[in-house]
């Protein structure tokens, strides 16, 4: 909701050529931040496991290659929507 108004603000800006003060509220950046810290976090609770498999002996540390390999192409998913979204709606700080 918040983000449609600044989009329509943003249409406004190209055709203006006054510069609309940087707005550092966007429930949309916000919500991909939150996303991509999730799978950051996801992705550090996934690493600490395989690392203690393997400090612990365990043959089968290999196991989480695939759960590793899914959560880090998440992760990057929803970097670069974060920071598409930033730069097309200019929304960052
Ligand atoms: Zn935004």
């Amino acid at each position: 909701m918040v983000c449609q108004t600044l989009t329509a603000a943003h249409r406004e800006r190209r055709i203006s050529p006054l510069r609309i003060p940087r707005i550092g509220f966007c429930d949309v950046k916000n919500r991909l931040q939150r996303s991509f810290l999730q799978a950051i976090r996801e992705l550090n609770v996934l690493l600490a496991e395989q690392t203690q498999a393997v400090i612990d002996g365990d043959p089968d540390f290999g196991r989480f290659d695939l759960l590793i390999q899914t959560v880090q192409e998440k992760k990057d998913t929803a970097k670069y929507a974060w920071i598409a979204h930033v730069e097309s709606h200019q929304c960052e700080g």
